[in-house]
Formats: C-alpha cells, structure tokens, sequence
C-alpha cells in the first residue's frame, strides 16, 4: 500500500477512540463545552446508559449560524489562538476535538441559539433564532432554523453506531449510566454555581441546585462526607487549595472519595495522590486510605493541562512544589494537637461552642465550691512532670499527694481550663473521664498514652537524642543465630536509639539499656520485638524507611497498659501531654483516643430541656 493522507472523517474516528471511549467521556466533553459558556444551567437526559443517547442542553452563550459546522469540525476551537493562549488556558477545553470526534461516532444534531455579546465572544450578537445542524457519522448537512431560548442543545445519538470494535467494549447500561453519573457529578463539585439535573430514561436521577462550594460539595457527597471532613484552606506563593479531608478516625479501605480538582478541572493525578497518602502516614493504618474533596487552583502557566486527549492527567511545572505544599497543608492540619479540636467536625465544634458558653452562665459552676484551683493542679503536674516527661507514668510510687477531684473549673474564666479538662475517674482500667468546658471526656488511656511515647520518640531521634536508661541488670536473651548475625553489624545503630545490645554467643544477646522513654516496659519483651522487626526488614531498612513502623511498635510496649490503676495526678498529666502532642486524636493506628460528650448531648440523653 502506498502512503496516504487519510480522510478527515478517518481521523476523527482514530481520535474519537482517545477521547470519547464510552459514553461519560463524551459526555464529560460537552459538559466541560457548556461550562466555557458559561452555562448556569444543565439539563443532562440519558437514554441505555447514554449509548442510544446524550442530550444536554445549556443556557450558555451559544454557537452562531456560521459557526456551527465549525464547531464539528476537527481542531476548530474558539478558546485558543496561540501557542501563548494554550499555555495561559484558563477553559476546560482547548483541543477542538471532541465534538469533531463525537460526531464522527455518533448521529449528532447541534442545536444552537447564541445570545447577547459575551466576553468568551466579542463579535457576537443575538441570534433571532435557533439553528440546528444534523451530522451523521462526519457526514455535515446544513444548517436549518429552529426554535429555542439562548444557549445549546447537543443531542447525540446511537453513539458507536459505526464502530463496532468499540461498542463491543462496551458494559452494561446500568454501569455505562453509573460513570455518567460520576462524570455529572464532578463537573458539579467545581462548578457549584451551575444547576445540573441528570435524568435516564426518563426518570430524574440528580438534582443539584445551584449552591456555595460547601452546600455543593454536601448535596454531591452527602451529610455523612461532611461530617466526616475537616475543612482545608491553605495558600503559599500562588499556589491554593481549600476542600475538605476526613477525619482519619473514619476513614476507610476505599479509594472512591480522592476528589481532585486542579483550576476547576477535575484530574487524576499521581502526585496529588502520593502528597495526600503521605500527609495521613502517620495516622491512618496502611490498609485504609484517606478520602478527601480538594480544589486546588494556580497560576494557568503553573501546569500543563495538554497531557492526553482526555485532559484528566496534568503536569505540574513545579511538581515537587505542588507536593510540599499540599503535604504540608494537610498534615499539618492533621498533627493539630487536642487543643485545636480537630477530632471535631465544624458543626459539632460550633454546637460545643455553644454548650460552652452556655454551660458558661450555669449557676452550678460558680456557686459549688472550687476544689482544685489551676496552681494546685499545675503543682501536682510540676511534682509529676520529671517522672511523667519519659513514659509518663513512672512516679505513682512516690508517694505523691493526690490532688484532690477536680469538679469544677477554675473560677478565673474559661480561657485558663485546659481543652481536655480535668480527670475525675477512671473506668474499667481502660477509660480516663475528664471534665471539661464542654462536658465529659472519654479518653481511651493506652491509644492516648502510645501516640505521646511515639511522637516523643520520633522527636528525640530527629533531634539524635534518644536517651537510654541502663539496666540494673542487664537482661540475657536466647535468640535465634540468623538474628544475632543480621544485628551484628548494626550495634552502633541501635545504640542510637536507645538500645545497648552486646553478642554474648552465637545464639544469645545482652541487652544493657532500653530507651528512656520505654524504661517501665518489660525489657525482654521489647528486646523481642525489635528483634522482630529486625528478622523481618534488616537493621539497615528498620532505622531508615521503617523507623516509624518501629517507633509505632515501641511506643505500644512502652505506653501504659490496661488495667493499671492510675492516679488522679498521673490522669491529669496524660491529658497535658495529649494536649501538647501533635496528632494526638488519633492512637498509631489511625483509631480515635478520646471523644467529647458534651452536655447538650448528656441533657438529650436523659431529655432534659435546657
Ligand atoms: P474545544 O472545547 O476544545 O474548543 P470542542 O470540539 O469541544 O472543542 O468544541 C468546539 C467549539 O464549539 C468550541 O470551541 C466552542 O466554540 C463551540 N461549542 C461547543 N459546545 C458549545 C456550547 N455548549 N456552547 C457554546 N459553544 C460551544
Ligand atoms: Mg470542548
């Protein structure tokens, strides 16, 4: 066969197999056409999982007489002039493409009236009628008048009619309608001020109003995705991003909810993934995934929106950027420690908000009589402190003077109790209840105290300062020879983080110090497990990427167990600690460690009518 230029028709079909590979990439084509524009309007029906049909109509700007075969025509495109303009582009679509490549598939009829001059189209004016435009398989007819207000009807039928390879790709209608749904749906999170009604077969399916960005994303997501998020809004340079992320206490294994959208396009994008898995490591265990709803928008030159025909994947120009920003936005907002409320979605914070100061005027609180002011509390934690800084737990043996409960607060204002509030008992040798502003705390003792030792681990060995406690009596520990050889070279490493192991034989090791921070765990047990994790990974990966997996294993040895009986003093100095520690809402494995029950809810619970 001889070389030859293909026909124009041809073309369109081999690129309508990049663009429009089931029936919601054509669709999530003409919604992007619409929102350039700048519809405020959608209206989306669906026929077979948009197979037998797409027809969306719009109250954009729409096409005039003379153009509308151009806009079936392959790289026509009224919204880039230059290779300037495409590095600028600010509209969803540039490529000029998708309609050429849709009716190349597909019997299409345009249906257009444009309306008054509009700054996407300078020379336009009202048009005294509609014109429509019938295409069958790239074959253009022409343009004949019609009837309808402002704005464009797409109306696409028997899509694939004349590619049967493609329609063999084909699902069934219930899953081709599904990603239509989906592709509606993301086009209306980032576009909150569009309506949008998506019927199928006849039957409305979607219905979203026009609303604010929040409002938008709850209609879309739902009440529950609300209330399971907390709101992100960061800027640096010119780069932004607002959204929300969950609550890493309700995350799950699935990855469904990464909603991303980058200057108003919605994208799947590696980076974006990998900075948000990051910014959660540390406290959702490694088989959930966070889910999160994000907008994040800069500078059009900032990135490279001409990837790939279907213009989902991107290219940042400073990508590594754009990762820290978006790490550091989040797990920031995550490592917020107790005292920013965090574990707390925005409408129970305001409703605690509420109970506070309400509780604020109860006549209860100044009239009973304060039995533990802030400086005897602050006395008994400076007694505690030099015991409680390492594990926490270590002085109740010393005879301390236990303060006596804390039932009220500090009659010195609200500003000076402290977020957690004081202990008053603890349940079950598991639970701390604490008093506070808003009402009962629950705290769940070990989850709280592990995630302390454990941040105050990583803090010491970033800052090379792992103090290490010698044994009175060094422990002897039979071990297996392949352990004792792995270790062997790694000594030293080891002794940076607190553990002075000697080879005593081929098959037994003395340990003569643990660190500081885990003196009151049981030395042998926490020789075995890092001996453990040594068998599984090697010394060398442990002290390097798998260093907080390791941290997070002795941070549980050296918390404190259930069951031990702790004072009011050693509560108290716990609850301190949380407050000062970063992430503190979450244990290491991603579990909450204390709940808020606020009084509103107590009342509600006994029906009591404030
Ligand atoms: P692109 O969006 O990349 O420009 P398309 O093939 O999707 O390419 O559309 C071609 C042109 O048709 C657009 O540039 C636009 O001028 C016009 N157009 C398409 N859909 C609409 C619409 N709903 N309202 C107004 N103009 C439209
Ligand atoms: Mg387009």
């Amino acid at each position: 066969m001889s070389i030859r230029v293909l026909p124009d028709v041809l073309i369109s079909q081999i690129a309508a197999g990049e663009v429009v590979e089931r029936p919601a990439a054509a669709l999530k084509e003409i919604l992007e056409n619409s929102l350039d524009a700048g519809a405020t309007e959608i209206q989306i029906e669906l026929e077979q999982g948009g197979v037998k049909r797409i027809r969306v109509s719009d109250n954009g700007c729409g096409i005039p007489r003379d153009e509308l075969a151009l806009a079936l025509t392959r790289h026509a495109t009224s919204k880039i002039a230059s290779l300037a303009d495409l590095e600028q582009v600010a509209s969803l679509g540039f490529r000029g493409e998708a309609l050429a490549s849709i009716a190349a598939i597909a019997r299409v009829q345009l249906t257009s009236r444009s309306a008054s001059p509009d700054h996407t189209r300078p020379n336009h004016t009202d048009a005294e009628h509609a014109w429509a435009l019938q295409v069958d398989g790239g074959q253009l007819g022409e343009p004949t008048p019609a009837a309808r207000g402002a704005g464009t009807t797409l109306d696409i039928q028997d899509l694939f009619f004349n590619t049967p390879a493609r329609r063999k790709f084909l699902k069934t209608e219930a899953t081709e309608y599904a990603h239509c749904a989906e592709a509606v749906r993301r086009q209306a999170l980032s576009h909150p001020d569009t309506t949008f009604v998506l019927s199928h077969n006849g039957r409305v399916q979607l219905r979203f109003h026009a609303a604010t960005a929040a409002a938008r994303v709850r209609q879309v997501l739902g009440e529950a995705f609300e209330s399971n998020t907390v709101a992100v809004d960061a800027a640096a340079g010119g780069l932004r991003v607002f959204g929300w992320v969950i609550r890493p206490g309700a995350a799950t294994a699935s990855r469904d909810s990464q909603h991303v959208f980058v200057n108003g396009r919605y994208v799947r994008d590696k980076l974006i993934v990998h900075a948000l898995k990051e910014a959660y490591r540390d406290v959702l265990h490694h088989q959930l995934n966070p889910a999160y709803c994000l907008f994040i928008s800069l500078p059009p030159d900032g990135v490279d929106v001409n990837v790939h025909p279907a213009k989902t994947e991107i290219r940042f120009r400073d990508s590594r950027g754009v990762h820290q920003f978006l790490f550091h936005a989040v797990e920031r907002l995550l490592a917020a420690p107790a005292a920013a409320g965090q574990t707390e979605t925005a409408s129970a914070q305001a409703d605690t908000q509420a109970t506070a100061s309400f509780a604020a005027q109860m006549p209860w609180q100044t009239s009973m009589p304060l039995q533990v002011s802030p400086l005897q509390v602050n006395e008994a934690m400076a007694f505690y402190a030099p015991l409680g800084q390492g594990s926490g737990f270590g002085g109740q043996d010393a005879g301390m003077p236990v303060a006596p409960a804390a039932q009220s607060f500090p009659a010195s204002g609200q500003g000076d109790a402290p977020p957690l509030g004081y202990a008053i008992a603890q349940l079950h040798g598991v639970y701390v209840l604490a008093q506070n502003a808003q009402g009962l705390v629950l705290v769940d003792m070990h989850a709280a105290h592990e995630r302390v030792v454990y941040e105050k681990l990583k803090a010491a060995l970033d800052a090379r300062a792992v103090p290490a406690q010698t044994l009175l009596i060094p422990v002897a520990l039979t071990v297996d020879a392949r352990d004792v050889a792995e270790i062997s070279p790694h000594l030293e490493g080891l002794r940076d983080i607190g553990f002075e192991v000697s080879i005593t034989s081929p098959t037994s090791v003395a340990v003569r110090s643990v660190p500081w921070l885990l003196k009151n765990a049981d030395p042998v047990e926490l020789t075995r497990a890092v001996l453990h994790e040594v068998a599984e990974f090697g010394v060398a990966r442990l002290l390097a990427d798998r260093r907080n997996e390791l941290l997070a294993t002795l941070a549980c040895h050296g918390a404190v167990r259930a069951n031990r009986h702790l004072t009011l003093p050693e509560m108290n100095a716990l609850l301190r600690e949380m407050e000062a520690t970063e992430r503190a809402g979450q244990c290491n494995h991603g579990r909450p460690t204390w709940f808020q029950v606020s009084l509103r809810e107590l009342d509600a619970m006994f029906m009591r009518g404030r």
